[in-house]
């Protein structure tokens, strides 16, 4: 239909979107596709002629400014080239005809296929392009360095001229929390700092090796070599950048450390694209970025798997959450003084249609790395507030639910205030809901969760210290934090009868938190043994199989209206230990 290859662009924040497209695009018969990748990123669409592109295809862009910005930035173009959205759910305020009669449209991501895709770019890519202008900048204002669009020109020369594999390495940098430096030093130092670091990474390269600014926070170097194997020539760059990055850099008066993260991709085959060397890199890049401090990685096919995967579990997730597929299960808390049931940790589990009841090991790392446990987090609150309800209403006003909360659902400003709001509603009153937070989360977050912590505790949340003696946490830290409950891991508890050290860990955290004026509760005890042990040692509360596993909500209320409930599994235990106190 289009006589020669139809050129697409693609703005996205991550390079499996690119993949995902690219493979719909091979999937279609007898048309040619050219397409190329546009990060999220304004800088980088700034050095990208939208022009010359027949349709824009938006996929994810997480942050509504930087969404914002990038439409801006296409204005200012004045490109008016067509745009294809891809959305994981219809905008309720968009109507889609409209959107079709203009120049845009929107496809579901569910259900799109090559065939959708193809009816798309027919109806609504432009037959013509705009002549490349002639004045279209090629170096960085800023650095002086080659831009995006001009480096991805020079690579594309390179990559044309490989003639063996593993000839050409692409190396990005990318400064990990270059936001933090603008927000904190304002935008002039962030121009300094970029200045430093580019001049920094030119005097880590051998002469004939050039570095580019492909966006706002990141640089792209080119190795090649005609006889071979390059990956040595970039490990000693690698090297020597991880080491000029240790010396602080001075800015705005003062010495500001800053980290870099780096992927590498080498072109494995001879017809690899400019793109696909960009996408791989980003991939392995990001990659290195979750590790703390100055890291790379270089590019291996099994990192797209992975991504692709994890992706669709997101997806998953996030579809699993609009049609309510979670549930909460209950674990019993025993008071070991008063012989009953005063609480109940809620442990969420996810009843996929498919793949049946999932464990939280299945998808909460996954929905905390994607921010999903924000949402899904307020859904589990708000389910463990309506059952305290439930309780109440049965009798049992002094039941206490314990909640698990992760580090990022403090990363959302509105947690304090949202929270609030639903207890407001639910007439949850003080003493009835207790978050679980790891000594991680305190940590990592820092003096935020620490704020937030002192509200949640205004607002009658109890805090306690879950998985304690894993982390690192201070006492000092610790007594300044309104945390009023420390539960010993369970890796503790479940060697406490054979193996001294961990006996006398346990020993010496009750008598802790007990000087603290804290409760304690030994988690994960499954034999008598352990329980007789914690009895003994004055502990306050044992939650763990011996006494039930978790539970879905109308057994955890059956077992509270057991009165006999803990007499039948501890009767001989208690008795013998209090004979010996
Ligand atoms: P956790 O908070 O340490 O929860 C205790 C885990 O130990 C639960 O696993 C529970 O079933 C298990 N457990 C309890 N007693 C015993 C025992 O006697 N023996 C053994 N072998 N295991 C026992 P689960 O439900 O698979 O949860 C795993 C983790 O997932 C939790 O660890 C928590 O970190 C996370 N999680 C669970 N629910 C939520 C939630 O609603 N929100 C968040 N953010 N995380 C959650
Ligand atoms: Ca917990
Ligand atoms: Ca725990």
């Amino acid at each position: 239909m289009w006589g020669r290859a139809v050129r697409i662009l693609l703005i996205a924040e991550q390079d499996v979107e690119f993949r995902m497209v690219g493979d719909l695009l091979k999937g279609i018969q007898g048309e040619v596709y050219q397409l190329s990748w546009c990060q999220a990123d304004v800088s980088v669409l700034e050095s990208t002629a939208v022009s010359r592109f027949q349709l824009v295809i938006w996929g994810s862009v997480s942050d509504p400014h930087i969404a914002r910005d990038i439409l801006t930035e296409l204005g200012r173009q004045q490109a008016n080239v067509p745009i294809v959205m891809l959305v994981d759910e219809a905008p309720a305020h968009v109507d889609l005809e409209a959107a079709r009669r203009g120049e845009s449209d929107i496809l579901l991501r569910t259900g799109l296929d090559s065939q959708v895709l193809q009816r798309a770019i027919r109806r609504f890519a432009r037959k013509s392009v705009d002549p490349q202008p002639a004045e279209f900048p090629t170096a960085d204002p800023l650095t002086g360095l080659s831009n995006r669009q001009d480096f991805r020109e020079q690579l594309a020369r390179i990559l044309d001229n490989a003639e063996t594999p593993e000839s050409v390495g692409l190396l990005l940098v990318d400064v990990d929390q270059f936001k933090k430096v603008n927000a904190s030093y304002g935008q002039g130092a962030g121009d300094a700092l970029i200045q430093l670091i580019a001049e920094r990474i030119r005097s880590c390269l051998s002469a004939h090796q050039r570095v580019a600014r492909i966006g706002g926070n990141e640089f792209a170097v080119v190795f090649q070599n005609v006889m071979g194997s390059v990956e040595s020539e970039c490990r000693v760059s690698i090297e020597r950048i991880i080491q000029s990055m240790s010396r602080p850099f001075p800015v705005a008066q003062h010495a500001i450390r800053m980290n870099v993260s780096m992927g590498i991709a080498m072109n494995k085959e001879t017809d690899v694209t400019v793109d696909a060397m960009l996408a791989n890199a980003d991939m392995a890049m990001r990659i290195a970025k979750r590790e703390k401090g100055c890291n790379y990685q270089f590019y291996t096919s099994d990192m797209t798997d992975a991504a692709q995967t994890i992706l669709k579990l997101e997806a998953e997730i996030r579809r699993g959450i609009r049609s309510e597929e979670f549930e909460l299960h209950y674990q019993p808390r025993i008071d070991i003084k008063q012989n009953r049931i005063v609480g109940a940790e809620c442990l969420v589990r996810w009843r996929h249609p498919t793949r049946g009841l999932l464990a939280p090991s299945h998808f909460i790392a996954v929905a905390e790395e994607s921010g999903l446990i924000v949402p899904l987090g307020y859904w589990i609150i708000h389910h463990a507030c309506k059952d305290l309800n439930e309780l109440a209403t049965k009798g049992h006003h002094d039941v206490q639910l314990a909640v698990n909360v992760s580090f990022k659902q403090f990363q959302d400003k509105n947690f304090v205030q949202t929270v609030a709001n639903i207890l407001s509603k639910q007439g949850i009153t003080a003493g009835r809901l207790e978050f679980e937070l790891t000594e991680t989360t305190m940590m990592i977050e820092g003096q935020a969760v620490d704020q937030s912590l002192r509200k949640l505790s205004e607002l009658g949340i109890d805090i306690s210290l879950d998985d304690f003696g894993t982390g690192y946490s201070s006492f000092a830290h610790i007594q300044r934090l309104p945390i009023s409950i420390l539960k010993i891991d369970r890796s503790f508890v479940s060697s406490v009868t054979t193996n001294e050290d961990d006996a006398t860990i346990v020993k010496a955290i009750i008598n802790l938190a007990h000087s603290l004026s804290m409760q304690v509760i030994a988690e994960g005890a499954e034999t008598a043994e352990q329980v007789e042990f914690l009895c003994l040692n004055k502990c306050d509360q044992v939650q763990g199989y011996f006494f039930s596993k978790p539970v879905i909500f109308d057994t955890l209320k059956k077992l509270l209206g057991q009165e006999d409930f803990v007499d039948r599994h501890i009767q001989s235990i208690l008795a013998k230990s209090r004979a010996l106190t």
